[in-house]
């Protein structure tokens, strides 16, 4: 989509801060790139991207503008794979923060406390699976063009969904992908199941033949498609659809992992979403008996988790984060971990898988020539302990502007 000239302008002063100056040099004292660990490493940007990456003295070129982050370990700018970026609550007394009614423009505004948060644990791309009045998409440009501090955002505009025991309409499903790419949508996000908040029945609404429809006429168009689904029918019938990222899930049979291991299908299985539910039921309001089912939920989801990590099936960080839930984006991979997965195993969840998935693996997730100048820096090491990542983010780079610095 062609940008209007001002914001063209503006664009290149945000993301070029350095366009007209000399290169930029960031050092580490470690940097995890994406697949290694490089000691001393020294990351060199020009204006949104890196053009080198070295090691020590020697590899600061002459005359660039240096900034020392030796104390820090280094990272790629990392990726959430499901946000709802959009919900946002004002904590006004008495209200909740589901069912608040406010002007779309007024959301967009104050979510801008959802990509800061966002972007203040290291994440600088999520890809925003639900949003209505195009608010995503202001989003999505407003970070772009740097008027609003916030991740990139990638954008599906609203889900695609159905009533259970309504009459199956795959031609009507398949309509409803059009009117969403006509709109503008970079995703194709579908709710194939109940599922949500305190609701974890997981009872399939989107038939087998719906979710194919779907998938071919997103495919169609060169636009993939993320299929919600708590319970296992869901996600089995997403598989085959072939969907190219499941959302959620538990209690998923091993013919359907192995299918996803086989096809590539990526796995956000959102296990952290539940944690946070429980932490915030009171703010939430939920009835009683809500913990024991989200509970058990998370313990079904998580032994899924572990069975998928034995099969190989490729999985992303999905923090599913709402309202009061921004800033805790990567607590999943602490999941990931207790799963089974080593600290780089997880982070891959964060960077060059996600990254593959969305279509940007030459772009996005690793530390290298060529690549956005995406960095984190944290403090502690989360190579040896994941959750250094939770609390320890202290400067974030996203396309060359540093957009935030708490040292
Ligand atoms: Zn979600």
């Amino acid at each position: 989509m062609p940008l209007p000239a001002a914001v063209v302008v503006t664009l290149a002063l945000v993301a070029s801060p350095s366009a007209q100056g000399p290169v930029h040099a960031v050092r580490f004292g470690s940097l995890w790139d994406g697949s290694r660990s490089v000691r001393d490493a020294v990351v060199v940007i020009d204006g949104d991207r890196i053009r080198a990456v070295g090691q020590g003295d020697t590899a600061v070129p002459a005359g660039a503008r240096v900034t020392d982050l030796r104390a820090y370990t280094g990272l790629p700018g990392l990726i959430d794979a499901h946000t709802h970026i959009t919900y946002i609550w004002d904590r006004t007394p008495g209200t909740r923060p589901r069912g608040q009614r406010r002007l779309p423009a007024v959301t967009v505004f104050l979510a801008q406390e959802n990509a800061r948060k966002t972007l203040e644990a290291g994440v600088t791309t999520v890809r925003d699976l639900n949003a209505g009045n195009d608010m995503d998409f202001a989003m999505r440009e407003l970070t772009r063009s740097g008027a609003m501090i916030g991740p990139r955002i990638i954008a599906s505009g609203p889900g695609i969904s159905a009533r259970a025991g309504a009459t199956p309409d795959p031609a009507a499903m398949a309509a409803q992908v059009e009117t969403r790419l006509n709109a503008g949508a970079d995703w194709i996000k579908v709710f194939g199941s109940r599922g949500g908040f305190d609701v974890v029945d997981g009872a399939q609404t989107v038939t087998a033949d719906e979710m194919k429809a779907i998938v071919d006429a997103a495919h169609a168009r060169g636009t993939k498609v993320a299929i919600h689904s708590y319970g296992p029918s869901g996600v089995a019938d997403a598989v085959r659809a072939g969907a190219d990222s499941v959302e959620h899930g538990a209690d998923v049979d091993d013919d359907t992992l192995r299918e996803m291991a086989r096809r590539g299908t990526v796995w956000v299985p959102t296990v952290d979403h539940n944690r946070y539910y429980i932490d915030a039921k009171d703010e939430y309001g939920f009835p009683a008996g809500a913990e024991t089912a989200l509970r058990d939920y998370i313990q079904r989801n998580l032994a899924s988790v572990r069975r998928a990590i034995a099969l190989g099936v490729p999985m992303a960080m999905g923090s599913d984060a709402v309202y009061t839930m921004f800033g805790q984006n990567t607590r999943e991979l602490g999941w990931f971990v207790q799963a089974g997965m080593t600290p780089a195993q997880a982070l891959a969840t964060a960077t060059t898988i996600p990254a593959k998935l969305l279509g940007r693996e030459s772009d996005l997730g690793r530390v290298a020539p060529g690549f956005a100048a995406d960095l984190v820096a944290v403090e502690g090491d989360p190579l040896a302990r994941i959750d250094a990542l939770f609390t320890g983010v202290r400067w974030v780079m996203r396309d060359g502007g540093v957009l935030v610095d708490k040292r």
